[in-house]
This record gives structure tokens, sequence and C-alpha cells, in this order.
């Protein structure tokens, strides 16, 4: 944020605890972290544990421990800090408030559509490839209109229904990316009307992030290209909420060699993996800086060290990161 010195970054760190942490989500933390202290700002630790089916205790645990292991501290999270909760299994009665501020806007209704309903209405997958769980396909608006009386039919089926968002044909919700610059994207093109709640009860990512973000303060986000068509739909949900974006960068992933996204299944480059092989942390970090051109070479260093140094030149040179996909080279198990 550039917005005065009364205006402090707070950023946040928000992982999925549905596997161990990998290089890859080492580069956002880092690059996340970094961001925020070279603004002397804060950093807030928060567990997206929304989906029961895919969240566990164990990740969460190995979560803090690979963060604090690169040395990637946090000022507020489980166990510290007021916006507690600090863990999204916990905030139901948040997101149940906002729905029915929602609600009592006109703005949301019940879709029975199932998924290879909308499958079959979508065709090809859309390009929302956000892993989310809540935005596969580009959505028809099947649902925005049925009588009280299709209802009540598809509900005596025994169909119970995601709840969406109604969201205005061809808005757009521009905002300027501190990575890729100005944006315009329409809502259509991030798939039409979102849901905000699974038909199975379990609250979307869309509506839960910025429940969060916004009740606890959040800046800053910065987080993965492959998000960026998450973001015109958080925008939405803030104007409709009534709270203030934060500024978003959305950064360059890292690929492995075949061109594919670093996930949790390349078991070899989880944190615990490197760990266990010798690696040091300030290895990674010296690393992942040079991948970022944030220093020319691959020295070790520390986190901490790294933000001094940037701090020195002013702020965070979002300039300097790669464009586009990232392939990590062989060498980091050879040089840590
Ligand atoms: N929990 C999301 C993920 O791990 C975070 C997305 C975000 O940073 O907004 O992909
Ligand atoms: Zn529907």
């Amino acid at each position: 944020m550039t917005t005065g010195s009364f205006t402090r970054v707070t950023g946040r760190f928000a992982p999925s605890p549905t596997g161990l942490l990998h290089l890859g989500n080492a580069w956002s933390f880092l690059l996340a972290w970094l961001a925020a202290r070279v603004e002397s700002g804060r950093i807030i630790l928060r567990h997206e544990d929304i989906d029961p089916a895919r969240s566990r205790q164990a990740w969460m645990d190995a979560i803090e421990r690979d963060l604090l292991w690169l040395g990637l501290t946090w000022d507020e999270g489980p166990e510290k800090g007021p916006h507690a909760p600090y863990r999204q299994s916990l905030c139901s009665p948040l997101y149940e408030k906002a729905l029915e501020e929602l609600k009592a806007q006109g703005r949301i209704y019940p879709c029975y559509c199932t998924r290879k309903e909308l499958r079959m209405l979508a065709g090809a997958p859309h390009g929302a490839a956000d892993g989310l769980g809540d935005a596969g396909a580009a959505y028809p608006g099947t649902c925005r209109h049925l009588s009280a009386e299709e209802r009540a039919k598809k509900e005596a089926e025994g169909r119970r229904p995601a709840l969406r968002l109604l969201c205005p044909d061809d808005a757009e919700e521009p905002f300027h990316d501190l990575v890729l610059g100005p944006q315009r994207i329409t809502l259509q093109s991030c798939g039409g009307d979102f849901a905000l709640r699974r038909s199975d009860g379990v609250w979307a990512y869309q509506l839960a992030v910025v429940v969060d973000d916004m009740r606890m303060g959040v800046t800053q986000v910065v987080r993965g290209e492959d998000i960026l068509l998450s973001t015109p739909r958080q925008l939405l949900l803030y104007r409709l909420l009534g709270g203030t974006p934060p500024d978003f960068a959305h950064i360059p992933l890292l690929h492995d060699r075949e061109g594919e996204r670093l996930a949790k299944r390349h078991q070899s480059l989880s944190l615990a993996a490197l760990r266990d092989r010798g690696c040091r942390p300030e290895a990674i970090v010296g690393f992942l800086a040079r991948l970022a051109n944030l220093q020319e070479s691959g020295a070790p260093v520390t986190p901490a060290a790294l933000a001094e140094r940037l701090r020195s030149e002013g702020a965070f040179p979002w300039h300097r990161l790669p464009k586009g996909r990232i392939i990590v080279p062989d060498e980091l198990p050879r040089s840590c």
C-alpha cells in the first residue's frame, strides 16, 4: 500500500490444510511475507479448512512447522491475535451472517443443478481452474428464475440446493494488480453466478475468503496467478458487503520441467522431503529469491535478511518478478 504512513500493510498466509507445503507454496508465502515485511507490515496465518473432507489437523500442524522452519513468521494466527478464529471451519456463523446480508439484498438464489447437469450445460470446463471446489464451469443461469412451484418440485425430489450469487450480466470489477497491471475481466468470464454455499452445506472459498480478509483487516493479498479469476468475484462481494478490498498481487507459479504446476503431488519437493534430504531453509530461500530476481545469485539467505536488504532499496520490487510460468531448475536438490 502506498496510501501514506497511517496504513500499515497487513498480509496473510491462507493455506488450505490438505497436504504438505511444497516448494510452490514456499514461493508464494515467501513473496507474501517479504511484501508485507518490506513495508514494516504484519502477517496473519489463517487455515482455510472449510472443506471438512479434505482438511486435517495434522496438515495444519505441518504447515505451521514448515513455515517456521523457513523463517516465515506470523504476527497473528491460531492462538494469538484479536481476530480469532483463525480457522475457517470455526467461522460458519460469520459466513451465515454475510449470506443473510446478501439475501436481504435479493442476491441469493438456490441452484438445484447437479454437477453432471452443470457439466452438460456448460460444455468444457471453464478457465477458472482454481481447484477450490465451487467454480468448475461457467454457470448458464438455469436456476435464476425458477418459480416457487418449480423449486418446491425440486425439493420434493430430494434435491438440496447450492446457493448462488446473482451477478450482474456483463459487469466487470476492474482492479489494478500489483504484478499484472490493470485488469478488466467480466464476471461472466469468471464463471457467472457463483456458489456461496455448496449443496452439501460446505461454504464456498469465495465467500469465506472475503469475509475473513475483511474482518481481519487484510490490505494486501499475494497469491498465485491461478486464482486471478476469483478476484473479480471477490471484489463484487466486497462491494456488496461494504468492505474495502485489499491490493492484489497475482504472482507467476512454479512449474516442473514437464510444464506441470508444482502441487502437493510433487512429494519430492515438499518442504518436509527437502528438509529430510538435508536442505537448509536459507538455501531454499536463496534459491527462490534468485528465481524472483530479488538477488543475483542463489546464495543462502534468511527471509529476514532479504527483507532488510529490500527495505533499504525502498518499496517491494514487484516489477522484478518474472512473467509467465516459471520452470524450477534442477539445481535446487544439489545446491542445498
Ligand atoms: N486457501 C487458498 C489456497 O490455498 C488461498 C487462496 C487465497 O490466497 O485467496 O489456494
Ligand atoms: Zn442451477
